[in-house]
């Protein structure tokens, strides 16, 4: 099994985590989620998307485009912000024709948040950090997301005893 070193972002202590797993890798030491990042072809597609256990954002890439490269470095920063929602996998075009061809690939980077095989959301050409967060945290299931209710609304007016 390939397995990828990552840091915790949380204790610093280096890990490996499998490209392919069941279950979400913690951290040996202080057991937060840590961010996920793979890389895939057609051979491992199905271990390493298919059968996730969290949604998966797909980078359809190659070495030779220049705005997939300006884009990689987004994706990882985000996978360390949406460690344990999102497993981020990489997956160079050129080495995959079978995947380009069941999404469809038109133009790269292509960016698709998958889960359990079924695209939840597609983004087409680079973007800013801001944007990428944004098009991310909308596409994610929203059922595990942490309830910190900030609505700001206007505050209601007090009740007067006449
Ligand atoms: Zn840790």
């Amino acid at each position: 099994m390939t397995t990828e070193l990552m840091r915790c972002d949380n204790c610093a202590k280096m890990n490996r985590v499998p490209t392919a797993a069941s279950g979400l890798p913690r951290c040996g030491s202080c057991h937060v989620a840590l961010a996920w990042i793979a890389a895939a072809n057609d051979d491992t597609y199905d271990d390493v998307v298919a059968t996730s256990a969290i949604p998966v954002l797909v980078d359809l890439w190659a070495p030779w485009c220049g705005p997939c490269r300006s884009v990689s470095p987004v994706l990882e920063k985000l996978a360390h912000q949406f460690a344990g929602r999102v497993k981020l996998v990489k997956i160079d075009v050129d080495q995959s024709p079978a995947a380009s061809r069941r999404f469809e690939v038109q133009g790269i980077p292509t960016l698709l948040v998958l889960e359990r095989g079924e695209v939840l959301a597609r983004q087409v050409g680079a973007a800013g950090e801001q944007a990428l967060r944004a098009w991310l945290e909308q596409a994610l299931p929203t059922a595990a997301a942490s309830d910190s209710s900030e609505n700001r609304e206007a505050p209601s007016d007090n009740l007067r005893e006449h």
